[in-house]
């Protein structure tokens, strides 16, 4: 699939190797989905965290939120009949898998949100911080 417009304009400002990811997984997915966030602004990450819908103490420690110059972080949500099954965790298992594929092909490390133990957050990609602080 290619990635919309939308989607494509989401990247900017990411990382490059995570864009990387994205576009390969793009390429080799058989999961449509589109880019509903990439950077996000301090100003934001702490209204989310006022009304609940992030679990950070502090909108710097998001990845989202440019350290060095850009973001680490992409949501990507999976889009079936044109809508995204926001309840459907299996499609977004399905954009993980081919996330994790495309990263091992292009040799980029990923965290998925969905991999977390507490507050698992299906549409949450990064790049670890130990490699990409
Ligand atoms: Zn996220």
């Amino acid at each position: 699939m290619t990635l919309n417009k939308t989607s494509m304009d989401r990247l900017q400002g990411v990382h490059p190797d995570l864009v990387k990811v994205v576009l390969k997984a793009a390429e080799i997915t058989d999961q449509p989905f589109i880019v509903t966030e990439g950077v996000r602004t301090v100003e934001r990450e702490r209204s989310l965290i006022a009304k609940g819908l992030s679990s950070l103490k502090s909108p710097f420690s998001c990845r989202h939120v440019p350290t060095n110059g850009f973001g680490h972080a992409v949501d990507l949500a999976p889009v079936v009949n044109g809508v995204i099954p926001w309840k459907d965790w299996s499609k977004f298992a399905s954009v993980a898998r081919a996330m994790k594929a495309a990263a091992s092909q292009v040799h980029v490390s990923i965290t998925w949100g969905g991999d977390w133990k507490t507050f698992k957050d299906g549409p949450h990609f990064e790049l670890p911080k130990n490699l990409y602080p």
